[in-house]
């Protein structure tokens, strides 16, 4: 598929892979004292994307989409070769979104032969997904920071699906003083509960079935916390038995732990500081699934307020 370097229609978004190009862009647009909103994603876009960048679009004059499937957050044997790519759909899509430019880049473009400096991760990306997929946010941290520094947007917008991943992209930008504020975006769920994904399109009739215990293992667990259970280990048993129950293949994790560290709580839940702002309560745990439905690798997370 052929991608033009530089292109400018009436709607149709600019479409650019060039990082110069690109940051001469966004350039031009900050010097006018416009803003610009960031949405990166790896493609196969989906009503998840689609909303991230709408709430950009509420955030900035400008709203630029990436799509690259960053090869350095794969691990051996992962999904990078098999991973779908759709680009013209997503162009497509983001064209009646009104999106400004789309970032899309080649390999090459990203990585050049010699590229060899990465970004050590922080510490919030040493449990869960950390233990599973340990190269995972190294890679994840060096193509945010990069895509940051080619797209010099004042924002840039993140899903809360990816729970742990905005957490980690969280401290990066504080520990290393990046100037870009993240906004981070509710997860959307199909209208049975499944948390839309890329990846949700490997599964067949059965395991779609199957993957909605993800879903509803959570909603269990939300349900018992309402009633008062602060138990995180009786949640995380709740969790795992409705995932058993619906004989998923494998659960990497299902955890019920900080929701700033991520780290598991030495007693049980606390109580939530109660507020008078009316602002909606302040989370004071997150659950969150890893599980292997087939052959594929599912993840979802809920808070517990
Ligand atoms: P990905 O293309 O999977 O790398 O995701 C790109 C961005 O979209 C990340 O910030 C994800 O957290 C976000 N995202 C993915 N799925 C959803 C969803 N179901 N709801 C909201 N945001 C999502």
């Amino acid at each position: 598929m052929m991608r033009p370097t530089v292109s400018d229609h009436r709607s149709a978004p600019v479409v650019c892979g060039n990082p110069q190009i690109a940051r001469d862009w966004v350039h031009a647009k900050i010097t006018a004292s416009e803003r610009v909103a960031l949405v990166p994603t790896m493609g196969a876009l989906h009503a998840g994307h689609l909303e991230l960048v709408r709430n950009a679009k509420l955030l900035a004059d400008h709203v630029v989409v990436s799509i690259f499937v960053n090869p350095t957050q794969f691990g051996p044997g992962e999904d990078y070769q098999r991973y779908p790519r759709t680009f013209d759909d997503d162009l497509q899509a983001l064209e009646q979104e009104a999106v400004a430019m789309v970032f899309a880049p080649t390999g090459p473009e990203m990585y050049s032969d010699r590229f060899s400096t990465y970004v050590s991760p922080p510490a919030v990306s040493e449990p869960l997904e950390g233990k599973f997929r340990p190269e995972h946010f190294r890679g994840v941290c060096t193509v945010v920071l990069k895509l940051f520094n080619i797209i010099p947007a004042q924002v840039a917008v993140f899903g809360q699906k990816d729970y742990q991943q905005a957490r980690v992209i969280e401290d990066m930008v504080r520990d290393l003083d990046l100037p870009v504020t993240l906004a981070v975006m509710p997860t959307v769920r199909e209208p049975d509960g499944l948390a839309m994904s890329s990846r949700n399109r490997y599964l067949n009739p059965v395991e779609r079935m199957k993957a909605l215990a993800i879903s509803q293992s959570l909603r269990r667990a939300a349900e018992l916390y309402a009633g008062g259970q602060r138990s995180a280990a009786e949640l995380e048993s709740a969790i795992q038995e409705t995932l058993q129950d619906a004989a998923v293949e494998r659960i990497d994790y299902a955890a019920v732990v900080d929701p700033v560290t991520l780290l598991p709580f030495d007693r049980d839940i606390p109580l939530e500081r109660k507020t008078d702002s009316g602002l909606p309560p302040t989370p004071v745990a997150v659950a969150l699934i890893a599980a292997h439905v087939g052959s594929t690798r599912l993840i979802d997370n809920l808070l517990l307020t």
